[in-house]
């Protein structure tokens, strides 16, 4: 599976041995994604980079990534080599344990948002969806259950990213729905239309108890007729979906595995 690589991430690590940066790997890989600001409007990313590795020794605070409008930044190995830990997350907030199962220290890589009246915040929050999705595919996440923000980790100390999304006329849910939707057309993934009508995979066979028209691409009465079978047919089904067009009050459809749909009404 192919993701297509809109932006490049820029490796700048800091120097290690240091309080920021230890060098040691994550230990059970990467398992989720925390995303953060830098809470500092204006700062850029290579200010922020500059800035912790003139600073190594004197604090352990670091994240993986820094992203404004001009580059994405990495100073602690995720994306451009083996994994690394960074200290983005306090290790006594349990939210992190409780949700993922792990500590976010050692299991998650931290994002951060440089937002401000001097960053163009449409760029930047191009370049940090992208990133963002880019490291659940690297890491074969599901985008919609992998991402989590420090705010939702840490609420009575932390709102980010929620106030530098505010910067860029964004909100947290947004950026969700963003990074799933990125995620998705990166690696050129076409929605299935099934998803909407409450899929459900199951599989089987049943028999057709009137003459039945198969439907194609749509659980319609009004989706053209793929096949008429007559009764005692039997029918095998790939999946069935609970929300297809009321016929006699039954939404209920069934798919063969090419996609062509019959009501389940007409079968036993
Ligand atoms: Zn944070």
């Amino acid at each position: 599976m192919n993701f297509e690589m809109k932006y490049l991430v820029t490796p700048r690590y800091l120097t290690k041995p240091s309080k920021r940066r230890s060098g040691q790997r994550m230990d059970p890989g990467v398992k989720f994604i925390v995303v953060h600001d830098t809470g500092n409007p204006n700062s850029s990313a290579s200010a922020n980079v500059r800035y912790y590795e003139n600073s190594r020794n004197e604090m352990s605070a670091s994240a993986h990534l820094f992203v404004d409008d001009r580059e994405i930044l990495e100073c602690i190995p995720a994306l451009t080599a083996p994994p690394e830990k960074a200290w983005h997350v306090l290790y006594s907030v349990q939210t992190d344990n409780q949700l993922f199962g792990y500590d976010a220290n050692n299991a998650a890589i931290g994002v951060e948002y440089c937002y401000g009246d001097r960053i163009d915040a449409d760029e930047a929050y191009r370049k940090y969806v992208w990133v963002i999705a880019y490291a659940c595919h690297k890491y074969g996440l599901d985008p919609a259950k992998s991402v989590v923000g420090h705010f939702f980790l840490d609420p009575r100390r932390k709102s980010d990213p929620v106030t530098g999304l505010a910067h860029s006329r964004r909100t947290y849910e947004q950026l969700l729905r963003d990074v799933v939707s990125e995620y998705r057309a990166c690696r050129n993934e076409i929605p299935d239309p099934a998803a909407e009508w409450g899929r459900e995979n199951v599989s089987g066979t049943v028999t057709a108890t009137v003459k039945l028209n198969l439907r194609r691409g749509a659980p319609s009465t009004r989706a053209p007729v793929h096949q008429s079978v007559p009764a005692g047919t039997k029918l095998d089904y790939a999946f069935l979906v609970r929300k297809g067009e009321a016929v006699n009050g039954n939404r209920v459809w069934y798919a063969d595995a090419a996609g062509n749909y019959f009501w389940s009404g007409g079968v036993r």
